[in-house]
């Protein structure tokens, strides 16, 4: 059984949050949003998703005093060397724009034979903010760009990540199916199973 009943998270999405809540609640965990502490938003500058992860958990837990989970996540093609990588949410640059992401983005593989890419997330919690052991749990949901659209489902990158396996986008996916096989659901399965074991 976890050492902790109570931990913060460091996202004010009311979407994750529902998804988190629904996983630590038989762990016997509950979880707050940082809104409910002020805990002001963390920096973000680092060139790794654990890294900027790791940064949004120790900041809630330094304000709060209670352990901390935060996650980070992103869209990496694999003939860009990963990029959009730690920057998908702003890829196009200021004020961020899923339509201006979206663009740049096909631009940018429109003349690639090989459009393979992933979603991935990292989620961290850390017992206190000196953590030295912070848990680390990771999921990948693979598949490839398409230069079209398709869907009117999910956000960001969706309507243009296809699942050849699935034959659809993850925008065309039903939500609930996306929640069982997507990059955040394997994190957090991965997560749970890390916190029953200690
Ligand atoms: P965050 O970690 O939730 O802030 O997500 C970072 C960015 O990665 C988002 O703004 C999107 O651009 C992209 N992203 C992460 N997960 C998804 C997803 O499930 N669908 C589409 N885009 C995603």
């Amino acid at each position: 059984m976890p050492r902790f009943t109570k931990l913060v998270v460091a996202s004010n999405n009311l979407g994750k949050l529902r998804e988190l809540g629904l996983m630590l609640g038989p762990l016997g965990i509950e979880a707050q949003p940082q809104s409910v502490y002020g805990v002001p938003e963390a920096e973000e500058p680092h060139a790794t998703f654990v890294e900027n992860a790791l940064a949004k958990a120790r900041n809630a837990a330094q304000h709060t005093g209670l352990p901390a989970l935060a996650d980070d996540s992103g869209i990496l093609v694999d003939a860009l060397d990963g990029e959009p990588g730690v920057n998908s949410a702003r890829f196009a640059g200021e004020p961020k724009s899923d339509e201006r992401n979206n663009r740049k983005l096909i631009e940018s593989v429109r003349d690639v034979a090989d459009r393979a890419a992933h979603y991935y997330c990292v989620i961290v919690v850390v017992r206190h903010a000196l953590d030295p052991k912070p848990l680390i749990a990771e999921g990948q949901w693979h598949g490839e760009i398409v230069l079209e659209p398709r869907g009117s489902g999910g956000f960001g990158y969706d309507p243009y990540f296809y699942l050849p396996e699935v034959g659809m986008t993850v925008a065309e996916l039903p939500l609930q199916e996306k929640n069982r096989l997507s990059h955040r659901a394997l994190a957090l399965g991965a997560l749970a199973t890390k916190l029953r074991e200690l």
